[in-house]
């Protein structure tokens, strides 16, 4: 039977939420504490656990048919092959947000990226940094570095650094400061899919669609709420989302009962001016699956 394979991050920020992620779809894996493959039960996708940065490589490679990684990561190898070859993005996955970011000693008064014409900036992101930059006419020399690429400045090694950030620590803490986001990225699902087989491709839309299902249940809440009938246009536009909610009367009362799955993020604002639209038992209930 067609079995697809699914590479991960082993250890790292990714690994977490790439399991959960796939355990929220469903699949269950007979796991080994530190083998590096992971069996998967009831459904035929199993697990390859590595080092984040080989996920697009074994992609390329037809080691594997899909990955969790970072955009950052997948960006660089494609870069890196030269466009020669191409993973599809097939899902972006809502964790691991981080932006790439051009970082400069603190007391450096450079005002933006033009001024980096010609000088030296540290990255392990080399060719991510070199064609970003590109687009904006900078060109730089880009030192490679594998890690604490944050101490380059202070060693004299580079003028500047273009490194992942997510909260901006790390660079305070080292005196440098942000000057300007190159990329943002997010954990996604890529996969290397042109000429698989096609029971390989049924598996593939099987796992697709329940992971959409993952992902939107994520975003979406089950509104609930009373209101006066006469102010149903009203509320069905103040819901984020909703077009057709359901309407059903109230026995004994001349207000109605309005459900909703509501599509976008539902905020306390949104609560308040139904409110004020004259909404009452307002409830808001998480969406745990869904199959559109
Ligand atoms: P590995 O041992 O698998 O190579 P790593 O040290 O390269 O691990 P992590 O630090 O776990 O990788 O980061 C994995 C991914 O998490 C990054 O490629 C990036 O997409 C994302 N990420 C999110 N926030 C950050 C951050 N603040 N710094 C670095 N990466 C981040
Ligand atoms: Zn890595």
């Amino acid at each position: 039977m067609s079995r697809l394979r699914v590479a991960i991050q082993k250890s790292g920020r990714l690994s977490e939420r790439s399991q959960e992620v796939l355990k929220s779809c469903g699949l269950k894996f007979a796991r080994s504490k530190d083998k590096l493959f992971w069996y998967g039960q009831d459904f035929p996708v199993d697990l390859l656990l590595v080092r984040d940065d080989d996920i697009p490589r074994l992609l390329l490679d037809g080691v594997c048919e899909l990955g969790i990684v970072g955009e950052n990561i997948a960006m660089e190898v494609m870069l890196e092959r030269d466009g020669r070859d191409q993973l599809h993005c097939l899902r972006k996955l809502g964790f691991g947000h981080c932006r790439l970011s051009i970082a400069v000693p603190e007391e450096r008064g450079c005002a933006s990226i033009s001024e980096l014409q010609g000088m030296r900036i540290a990255t392990s992101y080399p060719e991510l940094t070199r064609h970003l930059l590109k687009e904006q006419n900078v060109q730089a020399t880009i030192v490679e570095l594998s890690g604490s690429v944050e101490i380059a400045p202070g060693l004299g090694t580079a003028d500047a650094i273009s490194d992942l950030v997510s909260t901006g620590t790390t660079l305070r803490a080292n005196h440098l400061r942000e000057l300007d986001v190159l990329f943002r990225s997010e954990a996604a699902l890529y996969g290397r899919i042109d000429g698989i087989s096609a029971a390989k491709r049924e598996l593939l839309d099987r796992l697709l669609a329940r992971l959409e299902g993952v992902m939107q249940a994520a975003e979406s809440k089950y509104v609930m709420l009373h209101a006066p009938r006469e102010a149903l246009q009203k509320i069905t536009e103040l819901l984020p989302g909703v077009e057709h909610p359901s309407v059903m009367p109230l026995e004994g009362s001349d207000r109605i009962a309005v459900h909703a799955v509501c599509g976008e993020k539902v905020f306390w604002e949104h609560l308040e001016a139904l409110k004020a639209a004259g909404a009452s038992a307002i409830l808001v209930l998480p969406v745990e699956k869904m199959l559109a």
